[in-house]
Protein backbone atom coordinates (compact mmCIF):
# COMPACT_ATOMS: atom_id res chain seq x y z
CA UNK A 1 0.00 0.00 0.00
CA UNK A 2 1.53 3.87 -1.04
CA UNK A 3 1.70 6.24 2.34
CA UNK A 4 0.24 8.99 0.84
CA UNK A 5 2.27 11.99 1.04
CA UNK A 6 1.56 15.57 2.92
CA UNK A 7 1.28 18.00 -0.03
CA UNK A 8 3.97 20.48 1.75
CA UNK A 9 6.46 20.17 4.63
CA UNK A 10 9.23 17.80 5.11
CA UNK A 11 9.01 14.86 7.06
CA UNK A 12 11.50 16.67 9.79
CA UNK A 13 9.14 19.63 9.75
CA UNK A 14 6.12 17.07 10.59
CA UNK A 15 8.12 14.99 12.69
CA UNK A 16 5.69 12.16 14.62
CA UNK A 17 2.29 13.75 12.58
CA UNK A 18 3.92 12.62 9.37
CA UNK A 19 2.09 9.54 8.49
CA UNK A 20 -0.74 10.72 10.39
CA UNK A 21 -1.50 13.15 7.35
CA UNK A 22 -3.89 10.87 5.09
CA UNK A 23 -5.69 13.32 3.17
CA UNK A 24 -7.53 16.37 2.73
CA UNK A 25 -11.45 16.71 2.76
CA UNK A 26 -12.59 17.73 -0.54
CA UNK A 27 -15.14 17.32 -2.91
CA UNK A 28 -17.77 17.59 -0.10
CA UNK A 29 -21.22 19.76 0.26
CA UNK A 30 -21.89 22.44 3.61
CA UNK A 31 -23.87 21.30 5.63
CA UNK A 32 -27.72 22.40 4.19
CA UNK A 33 -28.67 24.11 7.44
CA UNK A 34 -28.93 28.37 8.44
CA UNK A 35 -30.98 29.08 5.41
CA UNK A 36 -34.39 30.30 5.16
CA UNK A 37 -36.76 27.50 4.10
CA UNK A 38 -39.31 30.23 3.37
CA UNK A 39 -36.98 32.55 1.42
CA UNK A 40 -35.08 29.40 -0.25
CA UNK A 41 -38.17 28.39 -1.48
CA UNK A 42 -39.32 30.27 -4.91
CA UNK A 43 -42.08 27.51 -5.45
CA UNK A 44 -43.83 28.08 -1.72
CA UNK A 45 -43.46 31.95 -1.88
CA UNK A 46 -45.35 32.06 -4.84
CA UNK A 47 -48.15 29.58 -4.13
CA UNK A 48 -48.44 31.45 -0.64
CA UNK A 49 -49.44 34.59 -3.01
CA UNK A 50 -51.33 32.92 -5.41
CA UNK A 51 -53.38 31.55 -2.75
CA UNK A 52 -53.80 34.56 -0.54
CA UNK A 53 -51.89 34.54 1.88
CA UNK A 54 -49.55 37.65 1.36
CA UNK A 55 -50.36 39.08 4.08
CA UNK A 56 -48.46 36.65 6.09
CA UNK A 57 -45.41 37.18 4.23
CA UNK A 58 -43.13 38.20 7.01
CA UNK A 59 -44.01 35.68 9.34
CA UNK A 60 -43.21 32.93 7.53
CA UNK A 61 -39.98 34.46 6.72
CA UNK A 62 -39.63 34.18 10.34
CA UNK A 63 -40.52 30.75 10.76
CA UNK A 64 -38.35 29.68 7.95
CA UNK A 65 -35.72 30.99 9.70
CA UNK A 66 -36.48 29.16 12.56
CA UNK A 67 -37.28 25.95 11.07
CA UNK A 68 -33.92 26.36 8.99
CA UNK A 69 -31.45 26.87 12.30
CA UNK A 70 -29.00 24.60 12.70
CA UNK A 71 -30.63 24.36 16.55
CA UNK A 72 -34.29 23.30 14.95
CA UNK A 73 -33.06 20.93 12.65
CA UNK A 74 -30.38 19.17 15.29
CA UNK A 75 -33.69 18.98 17.36
CA UNK A 76 -35.16 16.84 14.27
CA UNK A 77 -32.47 14.25 14.61
CA UNK A 78 -32.49 13.89 18.45
CA UNK A 79 -35.60 13.26 18.49
CA UNK A 80 -35.27 10.30 16.46
CA UNK A 81 -31.87 9.00 17.72
CA UNK A 82 -33.68 8.40 20.95
CA UNK A 83 -37.21 6.38 20.72
CA UNK A 84 -39.92 6.99 23.56
CA UNK A 85 -40.12 4.62 25.84
CA UNK A 86 -42.96 3.28 27.96
CA UNK A 87 -43.27 3.32 31.54
CA UNK A 88 -45.93 1.22 32.22
CA UNK A 89 -46.09 1.48 36.10
CA UNK A 90 -44.06 3.38 38.57
CA UNK A 91 -41.26 1.53 41.15
CA UNK A 92 -44.08 1.09 43.19
CA UNK A 93 -45.90 -0.94 41.15
CA UNK A 94 -48.75 1.86 40.23
CA UNK A 95 -50.37 2.26 37.06
CA UNK A 96 -48.40 5.10 34.98
CA UNK A 97 -48.72 4.54 31.39
CA UNK A 98 -46.62 7.00 31.27
CA UNK A 99 -44.23 7.78 27.61
CA UNK A 100 -40.97 9.05 28.37
CA UNK A 101 -39.72 11.35 25.14
CA UNK A 102 -36.06 13.14 24.58
CA UNK A 103 -36.21 16.72 25.30
CA UNK A 104 -35.81 17.59 21.73
CA UNK A 105 -39.43 15.94 20.84
CA UNK A 106 -40.82 18.19 23.52
CA UNK A 107 -39.18 21.44 22.16
CA UNK A 108 -40.33 20.80 18.53
CA UNK A 109 -43.24 20.38 20.24
CA UNK A 110 -43.35 23.31 21.65
CA UNK A 111 -42.31 25.35 18.68
CA UNK A 112 -45.22 24.00 16.60
CA UNK A 113 -47.98 24.49 19.36
CA UNK A 114 -46.23 28.09 20.31
CA UNK A 115 -46.73 28.63 16.50
CA UNK A 116 -50.28 27.90 16.19
CA UNK A 117 -50.39 24.81 13.91
CA UNK A 118 -52.59 23.24 15.62
CA UNK A 119 -54.79 26.57 16.14
CA UNK A 120 -54.84 29.39 13.81
CA UNK A 121 -57.04 28.79 11.42
CA UNK A 122 -59.66 28.04 14.12
CA UNK A 123 -58.39 31.15 15.58
CA UNK A 124 -58.10 33.51 12.82
CA UNK A 125 -60.26 31.93 10.26
CA UNK A 126 -60.50 33.80 6.89
CA UNK A 127 -58.48 34.77 3.66
CA UNK A 128 -55.61 32.71 3.94
CA UNK A 129 -55.89 31.11 7.22
CA UNK A 130 -55.25 27.40 6.25
CA UNK A 131 -52.72 28.76 3.82
CA UNK A 132 -50.49 30.63 5.84
CA UNK A 133 -50.87 27.44 8.68
CA UNK A 134 -50.07 25.27 5.64
CA UNK A 135 -47.06 26.78 4.41
CA UNK A 136 -45.57 26.67 8.27
CA UNK A 137 -46.82 23.30 8.64
CA UNK A 138 -44.60 22.23 4.72
CA UNK A 139 -41.73 23.64 6.42
CA UNK A 140 -41.56 22.36 9.87
CA UNK A 141 -42.58 19.06 9.07
CA UNK A 142 -38.67 19.16 6.85
CA UNK A 143 -37.35 19.76 10.14
CA UNK A 144 -39.02 16.21 11.59
CA UNK A 145 -42.00 14.89 10.67
CA UNK A 146 -43.48 12.23 13.35
CA UNK A 147 -43.91 14.88 15.96
CA UNK A 148 -46.50 16.56 13.66
CA UNK A 149 -49.06 14.14 13.65
CA UNK A 150 -50.39 15.01 17.21
CA UNK A 151 -50.33 18.51 16.19
CA UNK A 152 -52.18 17.25 13.43
CA UNK A 153 -54.32 15.57 15.55
CA UNK A 154 -55.34 18.62 18.00
CA UNK A 155 -55.83 20.66 15.03
CA UNK A 156 -58.16 18.11 13.55
CA UNK A 157 -59.69 17.35 16.38
CA UNK A 158 -61.89 20.66 16.42
CA UNK A 159 -64.62 20.67 13.86
CA UNK A 160 -65.35 17.11 15.37
CA UNK A 161 -65.53 17.77 19.47
CA UNK A 162 -68.07 21.61 17.99
CA UNK A 163 -70.56 18.96 17.31
CA UNK A 164 -70.96 18.73 21.06
CA UNK A 165 -71.13 22.07 22.06
CA UNK A 166 -71.21 21.90 25.98
CA UNK A 167 -67.97 19.65 25.52
CA UNK A 168 -66.48 22.14 23.19
CA UNK A 169 -66.82 24.66 25.57
CA UNK A 170 -64.95 22.63 28.31
CA UNK A 171 -62.08 21.60 25.74
CA UNK A 172 -61.91 24.61 22.96
CA UNK A 173 -59.75 27.28 24.66
CA UNK A 174 -57.37 25.07 26.25
CA UNK A 175 -57.10 23.40 22.46
CA UNK A 176 -56.76 26.15 20.50
CA UNK A 177 -53.95 27.77 23.43
CA UNK A 178 -50.55 28.60 21.58
CA UNK A 179 -48.37 26.84 24.30
CA UNK A 180 -47.38 23.08 25.16
CA UNK A 181 -47.77 21.33 28.36
CA UNK A 182 -46.00 17.98 28.13
CA UNK A 183 -46.85 16.93 32.17
CA UNK A 184 -48.24 13.62 32.69
CA UNK A 185 -51.31 15.44 34.90
CA UNK A 186 -54.83 15.71 35.19
CA UNK A 187 -56.07 18.11 31.89
CA UNK A 188 -57.92 20.19 34.83
CA UNK A 189 -54.35 21.24 35.82
CA UNK A 190 -53.34 22.56 32.01
CA UNK A 191 -54.24 25.40 30.00
CA UNK A 192 -53.34 24.02 26.51
CA UNK A 193 -54.14 20.03 26.16
CA UNK A 194 -53.35 17.84 23.44
CA UNK A 195 -55.68 15.63 21.39
CA UNK A 196 -55.40 11.90 19.49
CA UNK A 197 -57.44 9.76 18.02
CA UNK A 198 -58.34 6.01 18.18
CA UNK A 199 -60.35 4.18 15.82
CA UNK A 200 -58.09 1.17 14.58
CA UNK A 201 -58.75 -2.12 15.93
CA UNK A 202 -56.66 -5.47 15.83
CA UNK A 203 -59.69 -6.67 13.30
CA UNK A 204 -59.59 -4.04 11.40
CA UNK A 205 -58.47 -0.19 10.51
CA UNK A 206 -59.97 0.68 7.01
CA UNK A 207 -63.25 -1.08 8.50
CA UNK A 208 -63.76 0.44 11.45
CA UNK A 209 -67.68 -0.50 11.60
CA UNK A 210 -66.01 -3.57 12.78
CA UNK A 211 -64.62 -2.49 16.15
CA UNK A 212 -65.66 -4.24 19.13
CA UNK A 213 -65.09 -1.93 21.67
CA UNK A 214 -68.35 -1.51 23.65
CA UNK A 215 -69.75 1.65 25.88
CA UNK A 216 -72.01 1.04 28.75
CA UNK A 217 -74.07 4.83 29.76
CA UNK A 218 -73.13 5.67 32.74
CA UNK A 219 -76.54 6.72 33.78
CA UNK A 220 -78.48 8.94 30.72
CA UNK A 221 -77.78 7.79 27.55
CA UNK A 222 -77.50 9.99 24.67
CA UNK A 223 -75.00 13.05 22.87
CA UNK A 224 -72.92 14.76 25.38
CA UNK A 225 -73.61 11.93 28.18
CA UNK A 226 -71.36 9.67 30.21
CA UNK A 227 -69.94 6.44 28.94
CA UNK A 228 -67.64 3.79 30.09
CA UNK A 229 -65.56 2.32 27.00
CA UNK A 230 -64.33 -1.79 27.62
CA UNK A 231 -62.38 -2.99 24.79
CA UNK A 232 -59.16 -2.41 23.08
CA UNK A 233 -57.61 -0.12 20.34
CA UNK A 234 -54.37 -1.39 18.03
CA UNK A 235 -52.91 2.09 17.33
CA UNK A 236 -52.84 4.77 19.17
CA UNK A 237 -50.57 7.95 18.30
CA UNK A 238 -49.32 9.65 20.88
CA UNK A 239 -50.85 8.40 23.88
CA UNK A 240 -49.39 10.90 25.54
CA UNK A 241 -52.19 13.01 24.51
CA UNK A 242 -54.64 14.76 26.76
CA UNK A 243 -57.77 13.43 25.43
CA UNK A 244 -59.04 11.26 22.46
CA UNK A 245 -61.73 10.52 20.28
CA UNK A 246 -62.76 7.35 20.50
CA UNK A 247 -65.32 4.91 18.20
CA UNK A 248 -67.14 2.79 20.20
CA UNK A 249 -70.41 0.05 20.02
CA UNK A 250 -73.76 1.42 21.15
CA UNK A 251 -76.70 -0.51 20.85
CA UNK A 252 -77.09 2.12 18.53
CA UNK A 253 -74.40 1.18 16.33
CA UNK A 254 -71.11 3.00 16.28
CA UNK A 255 -70.65 5.92 18.17
CA UNK A 256 -67.90 8.96 19.11
CA UNK A 257 -66.54 9.45 21.99
CA UNK A 258 -64.13 12.03 23.77
CA UNK A 259 -61.98 10.36 26.48
CA UNK A 260 -60.03 12.38 28.57
CA UNK A 261 -56.52 10.25 29.71
CA UNK A 262 -57.41 11.14 33.22
CA UNK A 263 -60.98 11.35 34.95
CA UNK A 264 -62.56 14.49 36.53
CA UNK A 265 -61.92 13.61 40.05
CA UNK A 266 -58.02 13.55 39.11
CA UNK A 267 -57.56 10.14 38.78
CA UNK A 268 -56.33 8.02 36.35
CA UNK A 269 -58.72 7.14 33.60
CA UNK A 270 -58.32 3.25 33.09
CA UNK A 271 -57.04 3.34 29.53
CA UNK A 272 -53.85 1.22 29.71
CA UNK A 273 -51.09 1.10 27.54
CA UNK A 274 -49.80 -2.76 26.76
CA UNK A 275 -46.83 -1.87 24.56
CA UNK A 276 -45.13 1.00 21.74
CA UNK A 277 -45.27 -0.30 18.71
CA UNK A 278 -41.66 -0.75 16.82
CA UNK A 279 -42.37 1.20 13.57
CA UNK A 280 -39.49 1.26 10.76
CA UNK A 281 -40.50 5.00 10.14
CA UNK A 282 -42.40 8.05 12.36
CA UNK A 283 -39.48 6.84 15.00
CA UNK A 284 -40.47 10.32 17.34
CA UNK A 285 -43.52 10.11 17.40
CA UNK A 286 -44.88 7.02 19.84
CA UNK A 287 -47.64 4.68 18.59
CA UNK A 288 -49.42 2.29 20.87
CA UNK A 289 -51.88 -0.56 21.64
CA UNK A 290 -54.17 0.32 24.49
CA UNK A 291 -56.81 -1.58 26.36
CA UNK A 292 -60.21 0.50 27.87
CA UNK A 293 -60.82 -1.07 31.18
CA UNK A 294 -64.04 1.08 31.51
CA UNK A 295 -62.73 4.41 30.37
CA UNK A 296 -64.72 7.46 30.99
CA UNK A 297 -65.70 9.03 28.07
CA UNK A 298 -68.65 11.53 26.60
CA UNK A 299 -70.70 10.89 23.27
CA UNK A 300 -69.80 13.26 21.03
CA UNK A 301 -72.81 14.04 18.15
CA UNK A 302 -75.93 11.52 17.85
CA UNK A 303 -76.00 7.53 18.83
CA UNK A 304 -75.00 5.71 15.99
CA UNK A 305 -73.71 8.47 13.91
CA UNK A 306 -69.80 7.59 14.68
CA UNK A 307 -68.40 7.65 11.49
CA UNK A 308 -69.83 11.04 10.29
CA UNK A 309 -68.78 12.49 13.39
CA UNK A 310 -65.35 11.25 13.32
CA UNK A 311 -65.19 11.54 9.51
CA UNK A 312 -64.73 16.06 10.09
CA UNK A 313 -61.27 15.27 11.96
CA UNK A 314 -60.26 12.49 9.51
CA UNK A 315 -61.01 15.03 6.45
CA UNK A 316 -58.50 17.44 8.05
CA UNK A 317 -55.95 14.60 8.88
CA UNK A 318 -55.85 13.62 5.41
CA UNK A 319 -55.10 17.10 4.29
CA UNK A 320 -52.06 17.57 6.35
CA UNK A 321 -51.39 14.21 5.11
CA UNK A 322 -50.97 15.90 1.87
CA UNK A 323 -48.77 18.63 3.08
CA UNK A 324 -46.34 16.53 5.06
CA UNK A 325 -46.08 14.45 2.26
CA UNK A 326 -45.35 17.41 -0.19
CA UNK A 327 -42.68 18.51 2.79
CA UNK A 328 -40.54 15.50 2.66
CA UNK A 329 -40.47 15.94 -1.12
CA UNK A 330 -39.46 19.44 -0.83
CA UNK A 331 -36.61 18.50 2.01
CA UNK A 332 -35.50 15.75 -0.59
CA UNK A 333 -35.37 18.05 -3.42
CA UNK A 334 -33.74 20.51 -1.34
CA UNK A 335 -31.00 17.98 -0.15
CA UNK A 336 -30.32 16.66 -3.74
CA UNK A 337 -29.66 19.64 -5.42
CA UNK A 338 -27.95 21.25 -2.32
CA UNK A 339 -25.44 17.86 -2.86
CA UNK A 340 -25.29 18.45 -6.49
CA UNK A 341 -24.69 21.85 -6.60
CA UNK A 342 -21.48 21.28 -4.69
CA UNK A 343 -19.88 17.74 -5.47
CA UNK A 344 -18.44 16.79 -8.43
CA UNK A 345 -17.26 14.15 -10.80
CA UNK A 346 -16.09 13.08 -13.79
CA UNK A 347 -14.66 16.76 -13.95
CA UNK A 348 -18.02 18.22 -13.45
CA UNK A 349 -20.69 19.18 -10.79
CA UNK A 350 -23.39 17.20 -10.91
CA UNK A 351 -25.49 19.35 -11.49
CA UNK A 352 -24.25 20.59 -14.49
CA UNK A 353 -24.63 17.00 -16.02
CA UNK A 354 -27.51 16.61 -18.11
CA UNK A 355 -28.31 13.43 -16.88
CA UNK A 356 -28.32 14.23 -13.32
CA UNK A 357 -30.40 17.23 -14.40
CA UNK A 358 -33.04 15.16 -16.13
CA UNK A 359 -33.35 13.61 -12.28
CA UNK A 360 -33.45 16.47 -10.54
CA UNK A 361 -35.82 18.71 -12.65
CA UNK A 362 -38.45 15.72 -12.75
CA UNK A 363 -37.82 15.52 -8.56
CA UNK A 364 -38.58 19.20 -8.87
CA UNK A 365 -41.15 18.86 -10.61
CA UNK A 366 -43.36 16.49 -8.68
CA UNK A 367 -42.54 18.40 -5.44
CA UNK A 368 -43.65 22.05 -6.61
CA UNK A 369 -47.12 19.83 -8.04
CA UNK A 370 -47.84 18.19 -5.15
CA UNK A 371 -47.43 21.65 -3.53
CA UNK A 372 -49.50 23.71 -5.59
CA UNK A 373 -52.26 21.08 -5.44
CA UNK A 374 -51.62 21.31 -1.50
CA UNK A 375 -52.03 25.09 -1.15
CA UNK A 376 -55.07 25.23 -3.53
CA UNK A 377 -56.95 22.76 -1.06
CA UNK A 378 -55.61 25.02 1.57
CA UNK A 379 -57.52 27.62 -0.01
CA UNK A 380 -60.58 26.17 -0.41
CA UNK A 381 -60.87 25.14 2.86
CA UNK A 382 -60.30 28.95 3.46
CA UNK A 383 -63.67 29.66 1.16
CA UNK A 384 -65.71 26.74 2.53
CA UNK A 385 -68.89 28.84 2.49
CA UNK A 386 -68.34 28.49 -1.43
CA UNK A 387 -70.57 26.10 -2.78
CA UNK A 388 -67.60 25.63 -5.44
CA UNK A 389 -64.61 25.32 -3.01
CA UNK A 390 -67.20 23.25 -0.57
CA UNK A 391 -67.30 20.29 -3.58
CA UNK A 392 -63.99 21.21 -4.65
CA UNK A 393 -62.38 19.86 -1.73
CA UNK A 394 -64.92 17.44 -0.36
CA UNK A 395 -63.36 15.49 -3.93
CA UNK A 396 -59.77 16.96 -4.32
CA UNK A 397 -58.81 15.97 -0.66
CA UNK A 398 -58.98 11.73 -1.01
CA UNK A 399 -57.86 12.83 -4.79
CA UNK A 400 -54.76 14.44 -3.31
CA UNK A 401 -54.51 12.40 -0.23
CA UNK A 402 -54.27 9.47 -2.14
CA UNK A 403 -51.80 10.49 -5.07
CA UNK A 404 -49.24 12.88 -3.22
CA UNK A 405 -48.51 10.52 -0.20
CA UNK A 406 -48.22 7.48 -2.96
CA UNK A 407 -45.77 9.95 -4.83
CA UNK A 408 -43.45 10.41 -2.05
CA UNK A 409 -41.60 7.05 -1.18
CA UNK A 410 -39.98 6.86 -4.66
CA UNK A 411 -39.08 9.95 -4.87
CA UNK A 412 -37.36 10.27 -1.62
CA UNK A 413 -35.39 6.86 -2.41
CA UNK A 414 -34.75 8.54 -5.92
CA UNK A 415 -33.33 11.80 -4.24
CA UNK A 416 -31.09 9.56 -1.68
CA UNK A 417 -29.60 8.43 -4.56
CA UNK A 418 -28.59 11.76 -6.43
CA UNK A 419 -26.30 11.71 -3.06
CA UNK A 420 -24.87 8.35 -3.66
CA UNK A 421 -23.38 6.31 -0.70
CA UNK A 422 -23.75 9.31 1.75
CA UNK A 423 -27.38 9.54 1.17
CA UNK A 424 -28.00 5.87 3.08
CA UNK A 425 -26.31 6.94 5.84
CA UNK A 426 -27.89 7.61 8.96
CA UNK A 427 -26.22 10.75 10.35
CA UNK A 428 -27.91 12.55 7.33
CA UNK A 429 -31.36 13.33 7.04
CA UNK A 430 -32.50 11.10 3.82
CA UNK A 431 -32.99 7.94 5.27
CA UNK A 432 -35.62 9.16 7.83
CA UNK A 433 -37.50 10.68 4.67
CA UNK A 434 -37.44 7.38 3.21
CA UNK A 435 -38.82 5.48 6.02
CA UNK A 436 -41.16 8.52 6.60
CA UNK A 437 -42.43 8.21 3.11
CA UNK A 438 -45.18 5.38 2.98
CA UNK A 439 -46.44 6.55 6.56
CA UNK A 440 -48.85 9.01 5.15
CA UNK A 441 -50.19 6.56 2.53
CA UNK A 442 -50.94 4.05 4.95
CA UNK A 443 -52.72 6.07 8.13
CA UNK A 444 -56.12 8.03 7.61
CA UNK A 445 -57.00 5.36 5.03
CA UNK A 446 -54.53 3.53 2.61
CA UNK A 447 -54.73 4.34 -0.94
CA UNK A 448 -57.36 2.09 -2.07
CA UNK A 449 -59.72 3.45 0.58
CA UNK A 450 -59.16 7.03 -0.93
CA UNK A 451 -59.91 6.20 -4.25
CA UNK A 452 -63.08 4.65 -3.02
CA UNK A 453 -64.45 7.22 -1.00
CA UNK A 454 -63.24 9.78 -4.10
CA UNK A 455 -66.04 7.23 -5.66
CA UNK A 456 -68.39 7.53 -2.69
CA UNK A 457 -68.28 11.46 -3.00
CA UNK A 458 -69.17 11.49 -6.88
CA UNK A 459 -71.78 8.96 -6.41
CA UNK A 460 -73.61 10.48 -3.71
CA UNK A 461 -72.53 14.12 -4.89
CA UNK A 462 -72.28 14.24 -8.68
CA UNK A 463 -71.68 17.79 -8.36
CA UNK A 464 -68.03 17.34 -6.61
CA UNK A 465 -66.60 15.73 -10.12
CA UNK A 466 -68.39 18.89 -12.06
CA UNK A 467 -66.85 21.33 -9.54
CA UNK A 468 -63.54 19.68 -10.14
CA UNK A 469 -63.68 19.68 -13.81
CA UNK A 470 -64.67 23.44 -13.79
CA UNK A 471 -61.81 24.00 -11.78
CA UNK A 472 -59.50 22.06 -13.49
CA UNK A 473 -60.67 23.57 -16.75
CA UNK A 474 -59.67 26.89 -16.02
CA UNK A 475 -56.61 25.91 -18.27
CA UNK A 476 -58.29 24.97 -21.12
CA UNK A 477 -56.82 26.37 -24.26
CA UNK A 478 -52.93 26.46 -22.26
CA UNK A 479 -51.39 23.29 -23.85
CA UNK A 480 -52.48 20.97 -26.20
CA UNK A 481 -51.23 17.66 -24.20
CA UNK A 482 -53.37 19.30 -20.84
CA UNK A 483 -56.89 19.64 -23.27
CA UNK A 484 -55.93 16.47 -25.03
CA UNK A 485 -55.83 14.68 -21.41
CA UNK A 486 -58.76 16.32 -19.85
CA UNK A 487 -61.18 15.27 -22.52
CA UNK A 488 -60.31 11.98 -22.48
CA UNK A 489 -60.33 11.68 -18.97
CA UNK A 490 -63.98 13.38 -18.77
CA UNK A 491 -64.83 10.47 -21.32
CA UNK A 492 -63.74 7.97 -19.02
CA UNK A 493 -65.88 8.81 -16.27
CA UNK A 494 -69.51 8.66 -18.82
CA UNK A 495 -69.06 4.80 -18.15
CA UNK A 496 -69.25 3.73 -14.73
CA UNK A 497 -69.15 0.12 -15.16
CA UNK A 498 -66.04 -1.92 -13.34
CA UNK A 499 -65.75 1.86 -11.40
CA UNK A 500 -64.20 0.38 -8.49
CA UNK A 501 -61.75 -1.97 -10.31
CA UNK A 502 -60.53 1.31 -11.96
CA UNK A 503 -60.34 3.15 -9.33
CA UNK A 504 -57.03 4.06 -9.07
CA UNK A 505 -56.50 4.69 -12.98
CA UNK A 506 -59.22 7.53 -12.30
CA UNK A 507 -57.99 8.96 -9.33
CA UNK A 508 -54.15 9.16 -10.69
CA UNK A 509 -55.71 11.11 -13.67
CA UNK A 510 -57.64 13.59 -11.98
CA UNK A 511 -55.08 14.26 -9.56
CA UNK A 512 -52.76 15.05 -12.48
CA UNK A 513 -55.39 17.03 -14.27
CA UNK A 514 -55.83 19.01 -11.67
CA UNK A 515 -52.15 19.53 -10.84
CA UNK A 516 -51.27 20.26 -14.77
CA UNK A 517 -54.06 22.37 -14.72
CA UNK A 518 -52.79 24.65 -11.37
CA UNK A 519 -49.00 24.48 -12.87
CA UNK A 520 -49.88 26.22 -16.10
CA UNK A 521 -52.65 28.30 -14.83
CA UNK A 522 -50.22 29.83 -12.14
CA UNK A 523 -46.54 28.02 -12.11
CA UNK A 524 -43.48 28.85 -13.77
CA UNK A 525 -43.61 28.48 -17.51
CA UNK A 526 -40.59 25.67 -17.33
CA UNK A 527 -42.53 23.87 -14.83
CA UNK A 528 -45.57 23.22 -16.68
CA UNK A 529 -44.39 22.94 -19.81
CA UNK A 530 -42.50 20.12 -18.06
CA UNK A 531 -44.85 18.85 -16.04
CA UNK A 532 -47.14 18.04 -19.49
CA UNK A 533 -44.77 16.41 -21.46
CA UNK A 534 -43.41 13.82 -18.72
CA UNK A 535 -46.77 13.32 -16.58
CA UNK A 536 -49.70 14.07 -19.42
CA UNK A 537 -47.77 12.45 -22.78
CA UNK A 538 -45.76 9.25 -22.06
CA UNK A 539 -42.58 8.36 -23.71
CA UNK A 540 -42.14 4.90 -22.30
CA UNK A 541 -40.13 5.70 -19.19
CA UNK A 542 -41.01 4.60 -15.60
CA UNK A 543 -38.64 5.88 -13.37
CA UNK A 544 -37.70 9.14 -12.38
CA UNK A 545 -35.17 11.10 -14.99
CA UNK A 546 -37.18 9.98 -18.31
CA UNK A 547 -38.03 14.18 -18.88
CA UNK A 548 -38.07 14.48 -23.17
CA UNK A 549 -35.69 16.73 -24.81
CA UNK A 550 -36.79 20.26 -25.22
CA UNK A 551 -37.41 20.64 -21.44
CA UNK A 552 -35.62 23.71 -19.54
CA UNK A 553 -33.99 21.33 -16.65
CA UNK A 554 -31.66 23.66 -15.49
CA UNK A 555 -34.05 26.62 -14.99
CA UNK A 556 -36.35 24.42 -12.75
CA UNK A 557 -33.80 22.86 -10.80
CA UNK A 558 -32.10 26.60 -10.33
CA UNK A 559 -36.09 27.33 -9.17
CA UNK A 560 -35.43 24.27 -6.48
CA UNK A 561 -32.18 24.82 -5.30
CA UNK A 562 -31.41 26.39 -2.05
CA UNK A 563 -28.16 28.06 -2.31
CA UNK A 564 -25.92 27.54 1.08
CA UNK A 565 -22.96 27.56 0.96
C1 LIG B 1 -47.55 4.73 12.18
C2 LIG B 1 -49.02 4.50 12.30
C3 LIG B 1 -49.74 5.21 13.25
C4 LIG B 1 -51.12 5.02 13.36
N1 LIG B 1 -51.81 5.75 14.29
C5 LIG B 1 -53.14 5.55 14.43
C6 LIG B 1 -53.89 6.27 15.40
O1 LIG B 1 -53.36 7.13 16.12
N2 LIG B 1 -55.21 6.03 15.53
C7 LIG B 1 -55.84 5.11 14.74
O2 LIG B 1 -57.04 4.92 14.89
N3 LIG B 1 -55.17 4.41 13.81
C8 LIG B 1 -53.84 4.62 13.62
N4 LIG B 1 -53.14 3.91 12.67
C9 LIG B 1 -53.82 2.86 11.94
C10 LIG B 1 -54.10 3.18 10.50
O3 LIG B 1 -55.03 4.21 10.38
C11 LIG B 1 -54.55 1.86 9.83
O4 LIG B 1 -53.41 1.01 9.80
C12 LIG B 1 -55.10 2.07 8.44
O5 LIG B 1 -56.31 2.77 8.51
C13 LIG B 1 -55.32 0.74 7.71
O6 LIG B 1 -56.02 -0.15 8.50
P1 LIG B 1 -55.47 -1.64 8.74
O7 LIG B 1 -54.05 -1.54 9.16
O8 LIG B 1 -56.39 -2.35 9.62
O9 LIG B 1 -55.48 -2.29 7.30
P2 LIG B 1 -56.75 -2.89 6.55
O10 LIG B 1 -57.96 -2.10 6.86
O11 LIG B 1 -56.81 -4.35 6.78
O12 LIG B 1 -56.36 -2.61 5.04
C14 LIG B 1 -55.32 -3.36 4.38
C15 LIG B 1 -55.28 -2.92 2.94
O13 LIG B 1 -56.53 -3.22 2.30
C16 LIG B 1 -57.01 -2.09 1.59
N5 LIG B 1 -58.47 -2.12 1.57
C17 LIG B 1 -59.32 -2.00 2.61
N6 LIG B 1 -60.59 -2.05 2.18
C18 LIG B 1 -60.55 -2.24 0.83
C19 LIG B 1 -61.54 -2.40 -0.19
N7 LIG B 1 -62.83 -2.36 0.10
N8 LIG B 1 -61.12 -2.55 -1.47
C20 LIG B 1 -59.82 -2.56 -1.78
N9 LIG B 1 -58.84 -2.44 -0.86
C21 LIG B 1 -59.20 -2.28 0.44
C22 LIG B 1 -56.44 -0.89 2.33
O14 LIG B 1 -56.33 0.25 1.46
C23 LIG B 1 -55.06 -1.42 2.75
O15 LIG B 1 -54.15 -1.21 1.71
C24 LIG B 1 -51.78 4.10 12.52
C25 LIG B 1 -51.04 3.39 11.56
C26 LIG B 1 -49.68 3.60 11.45
C27 LIG B 1 -48.91 2.84 10.39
Amino acid sequence: MNTPQPTSGTPEEHGDRYLAITHEVVNQPPPLENYNLYEQDIALQKAVHREGAGKAESDLKAFGALAGSAATIDLGFRANNNKPVLNTHDRFGHRIDEVDFHPSYHELMGIAFESGLHSSPWTNPGKGAHVTRAAKYYMHSQVEAAHCCPVTMTFAAMPSIRKQPELAALWESRILANSYDSRNVPDSQKSSVTIGMAMTEKQGGSDVRSNSTLAYPVGAKGPGQAYELVGHKWFVSAPMCDAFLVLAQTPGGLSCFLMPRWRPDGTKNPWQIQRLKNKMGNVANASSEVELRGALAWMIGEEGRGVPTIIEMVAMTRFDCMIGSSAGMRQAVAQATHHCRHRSAFGNRLIDQPLMQNVLADLALENEAALAYTLRIARALDSQDQEHERLLARLATPVGKYWICKRTPNHAYEAMECIGGSGVMEDCIMPRLFRESPVNAIWEGSGNVQCLDTLRAIQKEPETLDAFFLEAAKAKGADRRFDQFLAQLQNDFADISDFQYRARNLVDRLALVMQASLLLRNGDKSVADAFCASRLQSNGGMNYGNLPSGIDAAAIIKRATPVVG
